[in-house]
């Protein structure tokens, strides 16, 4: 068995250049496990978009990733050594497993799942971190009522996807934004919502009217902001929600990102909360819950994008900024 952990590190900080060159494969190799710790052979790694915002050398609510060290990211394996008492060798795990082909430490914030009905890849989408996200957005904060109308940005992506089915669940009228016919058509035909815009479409904002019917909008789960986000406040119906999942329109760089006209905050009476999904611990359990309850009934469907190879995920996570995935974007870990 190997005792060499591949990993992939923050080499250097975006500037003008690619942020793919920002990483760099490494070889680390294993000490001797210590009591009260795991080795998991890491099997599929996730891909989010905070892991940009974390590049930064920036104040935000997470600290910086540290320069040299591997990018730190959820990941889903099987446990290969335990010297803890609650974790045996075989067993599948979901944690912060990083960037790289083997963790091991202390199993903190690890715990182990299931795979008898359900794919181990769930874990890291609507059974996981992805999925509370969406949960938390449409439960707590946009509450949306029967027959109300809801917007869903970035809508074919792992959050979106999930987050408009959730709305579908409960009578909202859904309308998704993607980027591109495809996206588009999995957005209506396979995820079942009302209707899908294409934003990169010369006629965006004319088929948004049409869409609305005249009817104002009633809540956003915005994962973009920026144009669209502006586009829709002017759009509100009175005491419109948003709920402020992402703004990845921005490419979460340095440069702030404007909302155009404030005005319409105070006129339409709009609520705007930002989230983060670390601050709603509390409710994971009830959100894993009611998410496995509707993929049960088989309410919730998704997709995944999975790239083969550690070395790869530099690539990967780049297109994933730049709108290459459908659905929740993952590496799988093959020998390298
Ligand atoms: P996605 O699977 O949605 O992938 C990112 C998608 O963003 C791309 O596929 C692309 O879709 C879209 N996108 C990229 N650039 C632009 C752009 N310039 N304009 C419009 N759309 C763009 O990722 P996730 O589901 O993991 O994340 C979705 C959002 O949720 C992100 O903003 C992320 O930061 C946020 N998030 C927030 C959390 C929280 O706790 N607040 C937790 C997890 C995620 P398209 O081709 O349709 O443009």
């Amino acid at each position: 068995m190997s005792l060499e952990s591949n990993q992939i590190v923050l080499s250097m900080r975006p500037g003008n250049g690619s942020i793919e060159d920002c990483f760099s494969l490494e070889s680390k190799s294993l000490p001797a496990l210590q009591e009260g710790e795991i080795r998991v052979a890491n099997q599929y790694i996730s891909l989010d978009p905070y892991i940009r915002l974390r590049l930064n050398d920036a104040k935000s609510y997470m600290a910086p990733q540290p320069l040299n060290s591997v990018i730190e990211s959820a990941a889903v394996g099987e446990i290969e050594a335990s010297r803890h008492a609650d974790f045996n060798t075989g067993d599948k795990v979901v944690g912060l497993g990083n960037w790289q082909s083997k963790y091991q430490g202390k199993p903190n914030g690890f715990r182990k799942v299931s795979t008898q009905h359900i794919p181990l890849t769930t874990y890291l989408g609507p059974l996981g971190m992805t999925g509370v996200t969406a949960w938390i957005g449409v439960k707590k904060i946009i509450k949306p009522l029967s027959g109300e109308q809801i917007i869903i940005t970035a809508a074919s992506g792992a959050v979106g996807s999930v987050a408009g089915q959730i709305c579908k669940q409960l009578g909202a009228k859904v309308i998704g934004v993607a980027g591109g016919p495809e996206k588009c058509d999995y957005v209506t035909e396979v995820l079942g919502f009302d209707t899908c815009l294409d934003y990169k479409s010369s006629d965006f904002e004319a088929s948004l009217d049409d869409a609305l019917k005249g009817k104002g909008i009633d809540g956003v789960f915005e994962n973009v902001g920026g144009k669209q986000l502006d586009l829709f406040m002017e759009r509100m119906n009175p005491h419109a929600r948003v709920a402020l999942c992402g703004l990845i329109s921005g490419g979460y760089n340095a440069t702030p990102l404007p909302i155009a006209n404030a005005n319409t905050f105070l006129t339409s009476r709009i609520t705007m909360k930002g989230f983060i999904v670390s601050d709603y611990l509390e409710d994971w359990p009830i959100a894993l819950s009611d998410i496995a309850s509707m993929i049960s009934q088989e309410v919730i469907t998704w997709r995944e994008s999975i790239i083969e190879g550690l070395e790869n995920c530099p690539r990967a996570f780049t297109e994933m900024l730049s709108g290459k995935n459908i659905g929740k974007n993952l590496v799988k870990i093959t020998s390298i």
